[in-house]
């Protein structure tokens, strides 16, 4: 089961864990970044190779 995280898109690349998205860290606090205060972005983490993905889009290892 790949994980539900939240990213900002924008420079400092920070991910955010579902629970402290719940726990009302929902925007991007990071002084200079590209996205500051910005919404995060809600994007599955895949367990095999680390990578991001959007919900709904198809992500696979197929060669
Ligand atoms: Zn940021
Ligand atoms: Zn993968």
């Amino acid at each position: 089961m790949d994980k539900t995280v939240y990213i900002c898109t924008g420079t400092c690349k920070a991910e955010i864990s579902e629970e402290q998205y719940k726990d009302g860290l929902t925007k991007c606090g990071t002084q200079g970044c590209t996205h500051f205060g910005h919404t995060f972005e809600k994007v599955l983490n895949c367990h095999e190779c680390g990578s991001y993905y959007r919900p709904g889009e198809q992500h696979s290892h197929l060669a």
